[in-house]
């Protein structure tokens, strides 16, 4: 536990604010959970290029957290460059092949519900920004704060934390490390190493500024990719970074006898792949390590990896930005649900080993890009004029079809990955082919992402999923019992039936009746028919899993001897119980689980307990328990319940600041002894009991803890 008071709290803490650690924020933010994200930039610095590519799957999140759009408005690449891959000798030479629209399309794809968008990371920067400033409630992004450091307890998490005004602790319920390939954290703090190929390539990026620039492309069209073959066999290529004059000039590897960082060295190459001297003005740029590395797991505790500082991948392909993005994907919902009560404690793993599987397939499937470039697939003569350099060029050309096109031709990649090991999808006993990188084989096998369709009305299938689980009923199917297991447990769930003109095809695509898909588009579970037991499919997919049977609870013991979990629930006798539920319900935030005339139960984990209060009308038999004491999860909680508690004239017996715990002790309608309280973080020696006033605001109570803290050190 801690043993300091915090300057930030909440109950998620996110360390980067690159697009995988904001992306994460949005998501969370959607589903009412709050996050501080802690960033050492300031809010000016911007990454110049790097990611260009939101691919299909990505924009599919993008449109989810309603931003797909704003992406398309913020692109500074002008329509002048169309979303083609080009191949060229050199930019005066010969074009040797042109993909089309391999990185954005115009027109809607049947199979999914978005089209990929070549915009340049500043603008995706940008984008995931402007969107985490419109939950000014539940995102507080920390510019100039570097984390340092930071230790988990059984409640949470400290974080150590360097700003231009000091030193500053926060302290939050979980920690995501968004921090980037480097990841000192994960280096320094999880002791933890990643594995796969390091080193397969030395590359360089440089970002560069010319205006005369465009007016160079003699053998092709300006296009979003343009890769040099010539007898330089340099791997070099091109990315337009707004049109007309910024330009990213990337190699990989760098020939051995150019240093990367050397920008005179790197301007000669470029002269030479352009075939000709310009004005030019470097922006940034150097030498970096291209690496197939993997964590063996995401999870460690309260703490996460997402992107790059979870996997390092090759850049051939554009996937690095886009897994990370299916990583908070995957992680946003989990996190929501467990401190919302309706998650299991399977579900925060099956994290790791969901992503874990889908990242190791895509990094294979581009460092099998890395592996074919330039140097492999340039043939003597390539530069040749005059039908001898055709044919060539043909060769060449049909080398890049076989060998080459994957990297740019990878929807399977994209949308093909699977969820196979999840301890959270109950799998059929259906057969399926193995997953493939280059194309993409729809499937609505559990595990796999959700196959898409347009229905009449225009929509997207897609769009009528929820932020739950959403039961996409196709056929005759009785979805009663899912709708009341999900009820019951607090689960989140929708039932959508399609209007009749779409079912039939869905129903061939689906090939089920009906299936639970999760909010992140992954179906949960398949079947013929509705289960015998609904409920035991809900406990699997929200990672209860065998634990929720309470057979199976029962039997859990450690010396042989059955203990108690923890306080299950509490029955109290009322003189009047519709007061009382009010109190309880409307004032303290319990859910109504069940009610009779005369009972009323409550439980404010309602996923996981049906009850932890039942209220039973009886006059004769009422009595005075001796306090019932209910946590928050924030000082800002505590001070709103306490100024509600005035507000309606409850009687306050107390408020005790006991240095572990701030509590509130007050009396309900019927004279029980209530306490509402918060744990500060610190470790303080019980018992302790001192008056605290709060009214007081929020900084001052901290400093009182502060001072408290420090009066103890001396
Ligand atoms: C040449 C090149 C081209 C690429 N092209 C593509 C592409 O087309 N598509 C694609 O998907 N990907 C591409 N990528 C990869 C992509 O840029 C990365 O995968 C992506 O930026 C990773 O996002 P992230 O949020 O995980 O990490 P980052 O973007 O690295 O962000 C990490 C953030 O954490 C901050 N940080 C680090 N340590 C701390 C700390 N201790 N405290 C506080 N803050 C901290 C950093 O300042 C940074 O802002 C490319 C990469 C390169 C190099």
């Amino acid at each position: 536990m801690s043993r300091v008071a915090v300057d930030y709290e909440a109950p998620v803490a996110i360390v980067g604010a690159g697009p995988v650690g904001m992306a994460l924020a949005i998501d969370l933010a959607l589903r009412g959970v709050r996050s501080m994200v802690l960033e050492l930039r300031t809010e000016s610095q911007v990454y110049p290029a790097r990611a260009n590519l939101t691919n299909v799957r990505s924009m599919e999140h993008f449109r989810r957290w309603g931003i797909a759009d704003a992406l398309r408005a913020n692109d500074t690449v002008s329509d002048e460059v169309k979303r083609d891959v080009a191949f060229v000798t050199r930019l005066n030479g010969f074009q040797i092949e042109r993909f089309p629209r391999a990185y954005e399309w115009d027109e809607r794809l049947p199979i999914a519900s978005e089209v990929a968008e070549w915009a340049p990371h500043g603008s995706i920067e940008q984008t995931l920004r402007e969107r985490m400033a419109t939950f000014p409630d539940h995102i507080q992004v920390l510019f100039e704060h570097s984390v340092d450091t930071f230790a988990q307890d059984d409640w949470g998490v400290d974080l150590t934390v360097t700003t231009p005004d000091g030193q500053k602790f926060a302290r939050s319920e979980y920690i995501v490390l968004a921090d980037g390939g480097r990841s000192k954290l994960r280096n320094e703090v999880l002791n933890v190493r990643m594995e796969g190929h390091a080193g397969i390539a030395r590359s360089f990026l440089w970002h560069f500024r010319s205006s005369e620039f465009a007016s160079l492309w003699k053998a092709t069209d300006l296009a979003s990719m343009l890769l040099f073959y010539n007898e330089d066999r340099a791997a070099d290529s091109l990315v337009p970074q707004s049109g007309t004059d910024e330009w990213a000039y990337f190699s990989s590897p760098v020939p051995e006898d150019v240093d990367g960082d050397n920008w005179e060295q790197v301007k000669a190459m470029l002269f030479r792949a352009t075939g000709a001297e310009f004005e030019v003005e470097p922006l940034s740029g150097g030498t970096f390590i291209t690496n197939t590395l993997q964590v063996r797991r995401y999870d460690f505790g309260r703490a996460f990896l997402v992107g790059d500082a979870a996997h390092l991948i090759s850049p051939m392909g554009g996937f690095g930005m886009n897994i990370g993005v299916s990583d908070a994907a995957d992680l946003g919902w989990k996190l929501a649900a467990v401190m919302q009560g309706w998650g299991g404690p399977m579900l925060l793993p099956s994290y790791s080993i969901e992503r874990g599987e889908a990242d190791a397939f895509i990094l294979a499937g581009c460092e099998a890009n890395q592996a074919v470039g330039a140097r492999e697939l340039v043939q003597p003569g390539i530069e040749e004029p005059g039908s001898e350099g055709d044919a060539v060029r043909a060769k060449v050309r049909e080398s890049i079809n076989i060998q080459k096109a994957r990297q740019f031709k990878r929807m399977g990649g994209q949308l093909g990955y699977r969820y196979s090991s999840s301890p959270v999808i109950v799998r059929d006993d259906v057969d399926e082919p193995d997953a493939n990188f280059e194309e993409y084989n729809p499937s609505a096998s559990p595990g796999n992402r959700a196959p898409h369709a347009w229905l009449a009305d225009g929509s997207s299938l897609f769009d009528h999923f929820g932020l739950g689980f959403t039961l996409l009923v196709l056929d005759d199917f009785d979805s009663s019992g899912f709708v009341a297991a999900a009820a019951v447990r607090g689960v989140p769930f929708e039932v959508f039936e399609p209007g009749s003109e779409d079912r039939a095809g869905l129903r061939e695509l689906y090939q089920a009746p009906a299936v639970v898909v999760r909010t992140d588009h992954h179906v949960a579970w398949r079947g013929q028919e509705a289960p015998a037991d609904p409920g035991a499919v809900l406990d699997v997919i929200v990672g209860w899993g065998s634990l929720a049977n309470p057979a199976a609870r029962t039997e859990i013991s450690t010396s042989g001897a059955a203990r108690v979990k923890g306080l299950g629930h509490l029955g109290i006798y009322v003189r009047d119980v519709e007061t009382m539920r009010e109190f309880y319900s409307d004032f303290l935030g319990l859910t109504v689980t069940d009610r009779t005339d005369t009972k009323v139960f409550l439980s404010a984990k309602p996923g996981e307990e049906h009850h932890e209060i039942l209220l039973a009308q009886d006059e004769t038999k009422h009595t005075d328990p001796q306090q019932i004491s209910f946590m928050v999860d924030s000082l800002a909680d505590l001070r709103d319940f306490y100024a509600r508690i005035v507000e309606r004239n409850y009687e306050i017996d107390h408020v005790s600041n006991h240095g572990n715990a701030i509590g509130c002790y007050f009396r309900d309608p019927e004279d029980n002894r209530v306490e509402v309280y918060w744990h500060t973080g610190i470790d303080w020696p019980q018992p302790c009991s001192e008056r605290i006033d709060l009214s007081l605001s929020e900084s001052d109570i901290r400093q009182i803890l502060r001072d408290m803290v420090a009066s103890a050190a001396q």
